[in-house]
């Protein structure tokens, strides 16, 4: 029987004390011997605003001690049924963004080779497209959940193909999505043209605009977004942290007033249980502007429901 990592506990060492790895997971490299492992990405050079996500990994597994094995609303228990690892940070070139995303790349191939899902921390969104591409190469073109108030549709920010509002025009030009199969929810704000949510529209992709969101609980839209990727399409699910409201998430780079609330980012990721996750991520994050942590400690709990929609975490009968 398979002996599963386990964070360690709060009466085993005080939560402010040891050391801190994600989830105070072990931590180990990338191998077969893992289900899932849990990898920063700390690059921030792809923002087109404030930066700072350079730091988000570090400040996520800090406020992660807080962290318990079991969903109480849920009763999942990833830790019980997944072998799971903080695989720590991409060394990536801080200096040179295309370069940083091929190092990202080569760093997921190694994923793929030992067939570890991986759940990503950010940085900022351009993480996603090297991800993808590398696991492109296991899975072929993927359905995708992303939670964002920006749909990263840009052809090009300041003559720049690969950017963070960029990174689901080149994932969608290159193949990697079915764009039937995605769907872009809590988009918002202000644009560079009143259509500028229209590109991926008419690709297929299903855009739920923030105001479509308000009010109500996104359990119902998650039904349907099971229903048209279904069970066994290889699904990645992308969450840009600035999709929730500034309110609930202000430690990031680019905010935008009107957007989801913590309990619909929770009814989206637990509404992703019963697809075929294959990883996922949560990016842009940034410290510099979460003066009180609360933006890292939401990030760390929302990738705890990450892993509990991984396909083979148990839940409570
Ligand atoms: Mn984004
Ligand atoms: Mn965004």
């Amino acid at each position: 029987m398979t002996e599963f990592n386990q964070p360690l506990g709060g009466n085993e060492m005080p939560r402010f004390g040891g050391p801190a790895t994600m989830f105070r997971l072990p931590t180990a490299t990338i191998s077969a011997a893992l289900d899932v492992g849990i990898a920063g990405v700390p690059l921030d050079c792809g923002t087109s605003n404030r930066a700072g996500a350079r730091f988000g990994p570090r400040q996520i597994r800090a406020e992660s001690v807080l962290v318990r094995p079991y969903s109480m609303a849920t009763g999942a228990a990833p830790f019980d049924s997944l072998q799971i690892a903080d695989v720590g940070d991409v060394a990536l070139n801080t200096y040179n963004l295309p370069a940083s995303i091929k190092l990202i790349e080569q760093h997921y191939a190694a994923f793929v080779e030992a067939g570890v899902k991986p759940l990503s921390m950010g940085g900022d969104h351009t993480i996603t497209l090297p991800i993808l591409r590398a696991l492109y190469k296991q899975h072929g073109p993927m359905a995708v959940v992303h939670v964002d108030a920006h749909s990263d549709t840009n052809d090009t920010m300041f003559g720049e193909r690969e950017t963070h509002g960029t990174v689901f025009r080149r994932a969608l030009e290159e193949g990697l999505i079915e764009p039937s199969k995605m769907t872009q929810i809590g988009l918002r704000a202000t644009g560079y043209a009143a259509e500028d949510f229209d590109w991926a529209r008419q690709l297929g992709v299903e855009v739920v605009q923030a105001e479509a969101c308000w009010y109500q609980s996104l359990t119902p839209l998650m039904q349907k977004v099971r229903k048209r990727i279904g069970p066994t399409t290889p699904t990645y699910l992308s969450f840009d942290i600035d999709g929730l409201d500034p309110a609930v998430a202000p430690g990031t780079g680019t905010p935008e007033p009107g957007g989801l609330s913590g309990s619909q980012g929770l009814e989206i990721i637990r509404g992703t249980f019963g697809l075929n996750l294959i990883g996922a991520d949560l990016v842009e994050v940034s410290p510099p502007y979460d003066t009180s942590g609360n933006t890292s400690l939401l990030a760390a709990n929302l990738l705890f429901e990450m892993l509990c929609s991984f396909p083979g975490c148990a839940r409570r009968a």
